[in-house]
């Protein structure tokens, strides 16, 4: 079977895959793009580059205010009130 992808070969391909990770819909970006559902479907389980999902990811942050980097800052936050918690009780000891 030949290996030819509409979605690799489009010219909008970058804008494509950033709605992708993005998280638009296959049907809508097929219908935007007039591209088969189906060759949507395959290109976004095989053929999106992982550094552009990052890419998408870090952009995302930037978007989102660095939502995601306030997220994971506090989560470490937890970990570390968890672990003094453990090891030093009295720091947690109500008056
Ligand atoms: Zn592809």
């Amino acid at each position: 079977m030949p290996r030819k992808c509409t979605v690799c070969g489009h010219p909008k391909r970058r804008e494509i895959d950033r709605l992708l990770i993005q998280g638009g819909t296959i049907r809508g970006i097929a219908k935007q793009f007039r591209l088969n559902s189906n060759a949507v479907h395959r290109h976004k389980q095989g053929h999106l580059p992982v550094k552009l999902k990052e890419g998408a990811k870090m952009e995302e942050d930037k978007q989102s205010g660095n939502l995601w980097g306030e997220l994971t800052g506090l989560r470490a936050r937890a970990y570390a009130i968890r672990h003094y918690e453990a090891t030093m009780p009295e720091l947690f000891e109500a008056e």
